[in-house]
């Protein structure tokens, strides 16, 4: 780490720990006014809404599956969770590939991104494999059973109704879609029933009893997060140099990417002012959470989306999200080619 240690004297050092949404695009938008280093556990980023979509059609996987070297060129990747942080400094759990050993990276500015945690590939090929052979198990299942009937639940039961019709799928939880209101959640019933989805709510399963032949996924419950006390300005408090952004923070909505990339922005903006000296002159950017939508994709052509003052389903809301997932979008942030793969 010597050459990240000498190359910040001149430029103020900002560390970004984890390469999710928020953290990729905060890093991606720094590293030309600082000498940034991103640290995450993979070595690549991946746009997590489209990850259901990769499981019945692996080669989508190929444009959302992103090695950080590709839209952050500038800066420093340390592929390693991070295992403690101080006021000055952040300590890896591994990451130096000569010595092997824990490293310890100076920072003048934090940006904490730490969203979902779960466990990931460490390599991009490694993610593009395990894809295949998720593609592979959904291929040769007669069933499909899948637990949990938050977005990630919905979205992978539609996805496979659509592309396999001809396979049983039943999906269990509690209730649908909890994080968003019950019209959304009827409607989206409604339409897994028409799809001949099984659904059953106000049931648990025991995980131990799927038998072969029937392939389980449990999936996360919602896109909701305790996290982080952050202030106006995302900068924790007492802590005028550190950061929060993303599905971590504490403020009160719906946990979304876009809210995360929103986040990413501000932070951004506000460590480019305090680098500047402009903290007294300049205002600094707040952020206020603003009026709340979601989109569950249903299949490659429906969504059920709610907005601030009504709730749809069909064709419509899909052309908004469910034929590109907003891939070419979110690749087009990181400076990368929509359609490209790698580019
Ligand atoms: C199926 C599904 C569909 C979704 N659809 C939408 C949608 O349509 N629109 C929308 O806006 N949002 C959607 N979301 C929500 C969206 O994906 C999240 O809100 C967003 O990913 C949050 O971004 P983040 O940067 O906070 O966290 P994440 O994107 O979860 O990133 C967290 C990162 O932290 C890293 N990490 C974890 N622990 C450590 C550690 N100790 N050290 C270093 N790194 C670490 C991980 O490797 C990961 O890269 C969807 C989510 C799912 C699961």
């Amino acid at each position: 780490m010597a050459g990240i240690e000498s190359a910040s004297k001149q430029r103020k050092r900002v560390v970004v720990i984890c390469g999710g949404i928020a953290g990729s695009l905060a890093a991606k938008l720094l590293q030309f006014d600082a000498d940034v280093t991103l640290i995450d556990p993979k070595e690549y980023f991946e746009i997590t809404w489209a990850s259901l979509r990769s499981m019945v059609e692996p080669s989508f996987a190929e444009r959302t599956v992103i090695n950080h070297k590709n839209y952050f060129k500038k800066g420093h990747v340390v592929t390693s969770p991070s295992v403690n942080i101080t006021e000055t400094d952040v300590m890896t759990a591994d990451g130096d590939v000569i010595s092997n050993s824990n490293i310890v990276i100076g920072y003048d500015y934090l940006v904490i991104a730490t969203g979902h945690s779960d466990l990931f590939p460490k390599t991009r090929q490694e993610k593009l494999s395990q894809y295949q052979s998720e593609y592979e198990n959904i291929r040769s299942s007669k069933s499909v059973l899948i637990v949990g009937g938050g977005p990630s639940g919905v979205e992978l039961a539609a996805e496979i109704a659509v592309d396999f019709p001809e396979k049983k799928v039943t999906l269990v939880g509690p209730r649908l879609l909890e994080f968003i209101g019950e019209k959304a959640a009827d409607k989206a019933f409604d339409w897994l029933k028409s799809k001949k989805v099984e659904v059953i709510l106000n049931q648990s399963v025991d995980l131990n009893s799927a038998s072969d032949g029937n392939k389980t996924y449990k999936t996360s419950g919602a896109w909701m997060v305790k996290g982080e006390m952050v202030d106006e300005h995302l900068r924790i408090k007492d802590r005028k140099n550190v950061f929060t952004i993303g599905d971590i923070t504490s403020i009160l909505e719906i946990k979304q990417g876009y809210v995360a990339e929103m986040h990413a922005n501000v932070a951004v903006k506000n460590i480019k002012v305090m680098m500047s000296g402009g903290e007294k002159k300049k205002k600094m950017s707040t952020y206020k959470p603003g009026s709340e939508m979601a989109i569950v994709s249903l299949g490659r052509k429906d969504s059920v989306a709610q907005f601030p003052f009504v709730t749809v389903i069909g064709c419509l809301p899909g052309l908004i999200k469910s034929k590109d997932l907003f891939v070419g979008k979110t690749r087009k942030t990181r400076g990368l080619n929509p359609k490209c793969v790698q580019g």
